[in-house]
């Protein structure tokens, strides 16, 4: 991943999102949108990315990127 990415990471704010589960926290997974999927089980407790920031800098919009993958930008 490019240096920003990491950034980005800082930005995410799935840790505050329903969905996110112990199996996600535990291993401290974040940016779903570029990262792919969870890989565990979620169930759909509401999500939170539309009011993310990063979907704001980067442009694109979504939710549920832990459950359903990555972002397809351009
Ligand atoms: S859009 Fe969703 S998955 Fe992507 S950084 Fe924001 S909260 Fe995390
Ligand atoms: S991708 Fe959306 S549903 Fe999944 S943990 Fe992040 S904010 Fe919640």
């Amino acid at each position: 991943m490019p240096a920003k990415d990491e950034e980005l990471e800082g930005k995410c704010i799935c840790a505050r999102c329903p969905t996110y589960a112990e199996c996600v926290r535990r291993d401290k997974k974040l940016l779903f949108c570029f990262k792919g999927k969870a890989g565990c089980q979620l169930e759909r407790y509401g999500c939170l990315c539309g009011s993310c920031p990063v979907q704001k800098l980067r442009g694109f919009n979504g939710v549920y990127f832990c459950i359903e993958g990555k972002v397809l930008i351009k």
